[in-house]
């Protein structure tokens, strides 16, 4: 995985910095989107990258670099 690839919820497009919910191949930005919506985003409160989401499909979530 290089560095610069941004990640856009392919629900709602937004630039995700954070982890991603990862259904199927595709990127959301929340568990609402991966399941088409509404997102349930908190636009104001968006989760930081080095927090885990408790939402990510463990099978696409590999463990690289370390
Ligand atoms: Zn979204
Ligand atoms: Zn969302």
């Amino acid at each position: 995985m290089r560095g610069d690839e941004k990640i856009t919820c392919a629900n709602c497009g937004i630039t995700i910095t954070w982890k991603p919910t990862i259904v199927d191949n595709k990127f959301y930005c929340c568990i609402g989107c991966s399941q088409g919506g509404p997102c349930t985003c908190d636009y104001s409160r968006l989760p930081r990258p080095e927090e885990k989401a408790p939402i990510i499909v463990k099978e696409a979530a590999e463990e690289k670099g370390r």
